[in-house]
């Protein structure tokens, strides 16, 4: 079976889906099932050659990882402004508890969001981690959250742990 490309379907190609089965062919011809922290680097230095089963429907489909970039970036291994609509920087936050809030003093709040730094929220993980970096905040990455956006104003309603929202 020849494998496809899966750099051909640039963000098409689902490289987080759980039912994704990575397959890693090591120079020596070792195969291993799965990824680790180090898959990225031995498939771009050529230590490695890396697959992917795509389960479908009907049949399965052997895809060679040849866009390695597109993968890290998937993977949050490489900082994706694209998708994650975040840059890499420190943002600039304005935000208050959102007014409705029933439980105030509850360990987890929701809040009222907005970036004065002209990044969106595409990808609430991203956003999560880089405010636990930058300000110590514990952003709930489970459960609802919402946009609303009107008069040039986008406004984000996210869940967090009440004391670590020092600023
Ligand atoms: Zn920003």
């Amino acid at each position: 079976m020849e494998p496809r490309s899966a750099g051909a379907l640039g963000k098409e190609f689902p490289y987080t889906r759980k039912t994704l089965c990575y397959i890693e062919i090591a120079e020596d011809g070792t195969v291993s099932q799965g990824t680790d922290a180090g898959t990225y680097d031995r498939a771009r230095t050529g230590k490695s050659r890396l697959f992917a089963v795509w389960p479908g429907e009907w049949s399965s489909h052997l895809f060679v990882i040849d866009d390695l970039d597109e993968y890290a970036r998937a993977h949050g291994l490489i900082h994706d402004q694209d998708r994650t609509g975040l840059a890499d920087h420190e943002h600039v936050v304005r935000w208050e508890v959102d007014p409705y809030e029933a439980k105030p003093m509850a360990s987890y709040i929701s809040i009222q969001l907005e970036l004065d730094c002209g990044c969106t929220i595409e990808d609430r993980r991203t956003f999560a981690s880089q405010m636990r970096a930058q300000r110590g905040w514990d952003i709930a990455t489970s459960g609802g959250w919402g946009k609303r956006t009107g008069q040039g104003r986008t406004t984000y309603s996210l869940r967090a742990r009440r004391k670590s929202l020092t600023q």
